[in-house]
């Protein structure tokens, strides 16, 4: 498995996020993520800082890296010019790569983001597509949601967008070369052996826990992930 604290320290995100913590909190008082959630970028920071592998180990098989917004708030804060959030970014990266992610609750996540928003991405070129949430996934969004489905042309002609036409506009087609140069990029930065591996962990994960595991959105692993929220770190 290598040296986890010496993977980070390749990391690009970590090189241009981590200078010298002063252990100061700023970040933490920032933080948006902080006030909901027991989360707590100066104490992540000051871990990664002292590069202690059990530590470390303990941190990327917890929830705490998986809180972040990556809104980057920190960064315009921090007086010794560090960058929390690409911390954490980095430590998410390290986190999928040796499958410790699949060791917290909302590490599991991973996969669902994968197949849905990761998936999105790829086939239409928006990351959040509306067709995608059905209510088997989304019963929140209520009946009306199920009307919508059916009826998205319609009520996006009558929005004024371009729904999936060709030429400019809101919800337009996003050019097959476009679509060509995404693939291409998720090919030479590696995304696509990342999700490969978001995939294997994740199965071996449900077979760990004798959960019925497929290619679709329904399988009981991810059905156990997508409902099941402990609440356990969150302050609301
Ligand atoms: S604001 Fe910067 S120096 Fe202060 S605790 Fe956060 S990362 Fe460390
Ligand atoms: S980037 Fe993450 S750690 Fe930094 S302020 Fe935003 S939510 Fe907090």
């Amino acid at each position: 498995m290598g040296n986890l604290a010496d993977r980070l320290k390749a990391d690009l995100h970590y090189r241009e996020g981590m200078r010298a913590c002063i252990n100061c909190g700023t970040c933490t008082a920032i933080c948006p993520a902080a006030e909901h959630y027991d989360y707590d970028p100066r104490s992540i920071v000051e871990l990664v800082q002292r590069g202690d592998e059990e530590e470390l180990e303990t941190l990327l098989k917890s929830d705490a890296i998986w809180y972040c917004g990556e809104c980057m708030s920190c960064r315009t804060r921090c007086p010794r010019n560090n960058t929390p959030g690409l911390i954490i970014m980095a430590l998410r990266a390290l986190a999928q790569e040796t499958g410790f992610f699949t060791e917290s609750e909302k590490g599991r996540q991973q996969i669902y983001l994968k197949r849905t928003i990761g998936h999105d991405i790829l086939k239409t070129g928006y990351c959040v597509y509306a067709e995608g949430l059905g209510t088997d996934t989304h019963p929140e969004q209520g009946p009306i949601w199920d009307w919508r489905q059916n009826n998205w042309k319609a009520i996006m002609e009558r929005l004024g967008a371009n729904y999936q036409k060709p030429g400019p506009g809101a919800m337009r087609q996003i050019p097959e070369e476009a679509l060509n140069e995404l693939h291409k990029i998720f090919e030479v930065t590696g995304a696509f052996e990342r999700f490969e591996k978001i995939e294997q962990f994740s199965e071996k994960k449900a077979k760990q826990l004798g959960l019925q595991w497929d290619d679709s959105l329904n399988n009981e692993y991810i059905k156990q992930l997508y409902n099941g929220n402990s609440n356990e770190n969150s302050n609301n």
